[in-house]
């Protein structure tokens, strides 16, 4: 039988809203064999993760990490997946904790936008809410549609909302610089949900090719976000450059409709990832 493999999911460390050991409980229950966590900017989801392993279920650790393509003005937001890295590396751990402070004052400040516009939304309520995780526009969506100024987390991202009007930059990681600390932490760098036109401005594919130079170990193709037109263009594109291709749901709980496994890896890239990490291993429990 082949594998299920989910490369890409979040918990209640960043904008999830499973806690890490309800994440990877899911995760068995819903019959998949490998589940990757990789919360915004953070590790800090990956010993609650590894204690609650359920037997059969195979854990790999990893982050996605905030990136910026500073290429075109104004720069290029984007995410890249990074697996199995030394969480103990200073400049890359450096890198991290900057971004998730720098997330707190941008988050705030879309709250207090909000605020001058007479929207009755407290800072205070959505960082409880957040519990500690890597605050993103999600839980600022989740506050608005506690008012019932929205009906669900898909109106709170459209132009209007959060989308565009209330829409702040983030301070990201340069994506070279990430593709490099990535590597130097023992890590493999998998560019997300590349061609996602939907979630606004993609990078062109000159950039993935440099990035490939650069260190990228792969292109996540099958994704929610991605048309099957997009995703076969991916695809396509890592065969050109000797790329490895993932697959994933990009699980985020309630905070989105997709589920575990909606989208998976096949077991080749995944053997091909694992060999070319050196930070840590994926544990399998039971
Ligand atoms: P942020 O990192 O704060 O800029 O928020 C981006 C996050 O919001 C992404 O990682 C997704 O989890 C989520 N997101 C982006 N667009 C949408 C959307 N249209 N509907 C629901 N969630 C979205
Ligand atoms: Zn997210
Ligand atoms: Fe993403
Ligand atoms: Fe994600």
């Amino acid at each position: 039988m082949t594998p299920a493999i989910d490369l890409h999911t979040h918990s209640t460390a960043s904008d999830g809203t499973l806690t890490p050991a309800e994440l990877v409980r899911a995760a068995a229950d819903a019959g998949l064999d490998v589940v990757a966590i990789t919360d915004h900017d953070t590790t800090a989801g990956w010993d609650t993760a590894l204690a609650a392993l359920p037997p059969g279920l195979t854990l790999v650790r990893g982050a996605e990490l905030s990136c910026r393509w500073h290429g075109v003005d104004p720069a290029v937001p984007l995410h890249l997946l990074a697996y199995l890295f030394d969480p103990g590396h200073p400049e890359l751990a450096d890198e991290l904790a900057r971004v998730r402070a720098a997330r707190q004052v941008r988050g705030e400040r879309i709250v207090r936008l909000l605020q001058a516009d007479g929207i009755d939304i407290s800072w205070t309520e959505i960082i409880t809410a957040a519990g500690g995780g890597t605050v993103g526009r999600p839980h600022i969506a989740a506050a608005l549609v506690r008012a019932n100024l929205v009906a669900s987390t898909t109106e709170a991202f459209e132009p209007d909302w959060l989308g565009e009007r209330y829409r702040l930059p983030k301070e990201d990681i340069d994506v070279f610089r990430a593709v490099a600390l990535v590597r130097a932490a023992g890590g493999v760098p998998v560019f997300a949900h590349p061609r996602a036109t939907r979630r606004g401005r993609i990078v062109p594919d000159e950039l993935i090719v440099e990035l490939a130079g650069a260190g990228l170990a792969g292109l996540e193709a099958d994704h929610e976000d991605h048309t099957p037109t997009e995703a076969a263009h991916v695809r396509a594109l890592a065969a050109e450059l000797g790329l490895l291709v993932t697959g994933s749901s990009d699980f985020h709980g309630t905070h989105k409709t997709v589920r575990l496994g909606a989208h998976t890896t096949a077991g080749e890239a995944y053997e091909r990832l694992v060999a070319q990490a050196r930070g840590v291993t994926p544990v399998a429990s039971g």
